[in-house]
């Protein structure tokens, strides 16, 4: 490999501002039930790239208000669709970004803690929506939200602190629910919400070492990281595993100069955004995630990104840090 890679951050930028004006085509309304995630990867790579005003702010927020579910609390992915935990950290993450949470009505805000609120189970975890999908993902899900809105309280925290500690697994992973095999992504969504909470100290030393030794095996020899043994690299799991991997303080346990070239070879180099791997089709989930792997690794001249919350530490260091005073 001689040619030099490098960001093309003017194509990803061109690339994220065309998926928003592309409102007429079959590949937007395809993937109506990802609007406003959508919306949230988008506005984070932007911000990465010190280009978040490439989206109007305005329709942005009419839009997440427009998702806004009276009947429930919550945000669906788009307008008139049902309210879901993911989706609902989307709207809020986006509205914090813009720093226009004081938009909601108090009636609002109220309502949509009560919504998160409701969807936690008796044994701590949470399920996405009324259709009762669980996993661990909608307990970091819904930490973060309550924790943007600042209204963590015991009651929420400590059953979910106990479902988090019940998904560890003794290879050093976290698996989406006790005794479920490990994957990267459920030890980001574990690691985060205990950092959220600040209980990132109920795993021992030893605990976190396995963890960092399961987190930095992922990485195959191409550079890349996959999400559990045996499968290919995908570029997501630049997040995953990185994120993780920073929260416990083991970030350079992983190959910089490595993970930065697979990132760098699944650029599409014509029209913009990341892939999952080389040669692939782009798409805006993993060219956030691609840009948030380089700016942890700090290549590029990125702006930082806050491995708890995924969003610029500009953005978090204003929010309350639970315990609350
Ligand atoms: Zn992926």
């Amino acid at each position: 490999m001689t040619e030099e890679l490098r960001l093309l951050k003017e194509k990803h930028i061109k690339y994220i501002e065309a998926l928003d004006k592309k409102q007429d085509s079959y590949e937007y309304w395809l993937t109506e039930h990802l609007r406003l995630n959508g919306v949230y990867w988008g506005l984070t790579a932007l911000c990465l790239m010190d280009a978040e005003n490439t989206f109007d702010k305005t329709q942005v927020i009419d839009f997440v208000l427009k998702c806004y579910v009276e009947a429930t609390g919550g945000f669906a992915p788009f307008p008139r669709h049902d309210a879901h935990l993911l989706t609902t950290l989307s709207a809020i993450q986006i509205l914090k970004t813009y720093d226009s949470l004081d938009i909601l009505s108090p009636d609002q805000v109220k309502k949509c803690i009560e919504f998160v609120r409701g969807n936690q189970l008796e044994d701590g975890s949470f399920q996405g929506d009324k259709f009762g999908e669980i996993d661990i993902r909608f307990v970091y899900t819904a930490l973060s939200t309550l924790s943007i809105l600042e209204s963590l309280t015991p009651e929420v925290v400590e059953p979910a602190v106990k479902f988090i500690l019940r998904c560890y697994n003794f290879d050093g992973g976290f698996g989406l629910c006790p005794g479920a095999e490990s994957h990267a992504a459920w030890a980001f969504t574990s690691l985060g919400a205990l950092a959220i909470v600040d209980r990132l100290g109920d795993l021992t030393d030893e605990q976190l070492n396995e963890i960092g030794w399961w987190l930095c095996e992922r990485q195959v020899p191409e550079g890349g990281l996959n999400g559990r043994p045996g499968k290919l690299p995908d570029v997501c799991y630049s997040w995953w595993v990185l994120a993780s991997l920073a929260l416990i303080n083991k970030l350079e346990w992983i190959d910089y100069e490595k993970l930065r070239e697979y990132i760098l070879r699944c650029q599409d180099e014509k029209k913009g955004g990341i892939s999952d791997r080389p040669d692939n089709e782009v798409d805006v989930f993993h060219t956030l995630f691609g840009i948030a792997g380089l700016s942890l690794m700090g290549f590029e001249d990125l702006k930082p990104i806050d491995p708890v919350y995924c969003m610029p530490p500009s953005v978090t260091k204003t929010i309350r840090k639970y315990p609350y005073e």
